[in-house]
């Protein structure tokens, strides 16, 4: 058994921990489920064996520490390998007033608190970099972001999460270049983005894999026409949509598997997504 899952079912009461659940079928793909609604899709995810990327609000963060997680390592008894999407809006990693600062890492650490319990195989965090915001500096919000990410590295080092960082508005892969070689730790690395990379990136795929490749530990996974960040499955606008062949032939090639998160926004469109991406495993494996 994977030891986080293992370091999780031990916080359970005893008479759950014993009831392991059947393995999740499709062991490096997870779903993503906002941490409000696991109540309401966790029987759905249990019944699928389906591992899960929960995406947890500041308000998620709010009630978790004044509530406790409940019934929430209950929801997850069945052994998925569980991941975060840590919480973003308003946040900003790479900040130069150091109280905006403050806050971003206060809500980093109610986010780790919650790991330490959950026990994620990775956690994905958005760079907050901004390329007019900046002036296309990089430098400025590559030390203060340096800052921040080494103490979310120190921070979660008891836990032995990834962390993985995200691109969003990034155009170009620069400033993740910068800072993957600014922190060289083995547990921090890059989750690629393929509907971000599909809408606002410049360069072709080559190029951007060839700067990032050795970095990527994570997958997010959806689909756009390129007129909004429609987080639809992936195939879903054929040749006009993201070039997922060449991606995962990419990774094949360089021997990298990262982790995958399907980010649908209903279950029919993950059901479709898990679809695609087990008849695309077969014919490029
Ligand atoms: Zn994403």
């Amino acid at each position: 058994m994977d030891p986080r899952r293992r370091q999780r079912q031990a916080l359970l009461p005893r008479d759950v921990s014993t009831n392991s659940g059947p393995k999740p079928a499709v062991d490096n793909i997870s779903v993503h489920i906002p941490f409000a609604r696991l109540g309401e899709l966790a029987s759905r995810a249990r019944e699928r064996n389906l591992n899960v990327e929960l995406y947890l609000t500041a308000s998620d963060l709010d009630r978790i520490d004044a509530d406790g997680l409940g019934d929430t390592l209950q929801l997850l008894d069945y052994g998925p390998s569980v991941r975060f999407h840590a919480p973003f809006i308003d946040l900003i990693p790479g900040a130069i007033d150091p109280r905006i600062r403050a806050v971003t890492l206060e809500r980093f650490a109610q986010t780790i608190k919650v790991a330490r319990a959950l026990r994620p195989d990775v956690i994905v965090f958005h760079s907050g970099y901004e390329k007019w915001k900046y002036s296309l500096k990089t430098d400025v919000w590559l030390e203060a972001s340096v800052k921040t990410w080494n103490m979310v590295l120190a921070e979660t080092g008891d836990i032995g999460t990834d962390i993985a960082i995200e691109n969003i508005v990034e155009d170009h892969p620069r400033n993740l270049h910068e800072l993957m070689a600014a922190i060289d730790h083995p547990r921090f690395g890059l989750c690629f983005d393929t509907g971000h990379f599909h809408i606002f990136s410049t360069i072709p795929l080559d190029e951007w894999l060839d700067m990032t490749i050795s970095r990527i530990v994570h997958l997010h996974v959806h689909d756009n026409d390129r007129q909004s960040d429609r987080h639809a499955p992936p195939g879903s606008f054929g040749t006009g949509g993201f070039d997922f062949e060449r991606l995962f032939r990419r990774l094949a090639a360089a021997g990298r598997k990262p982790s995958i998160t399907l980010e649908a926004h209903s279950e029919k469109d993950a059901v479709a997504g898990m679809e695609y991406l087990s008849a695309l495993f077969k014919r490029i494996v």
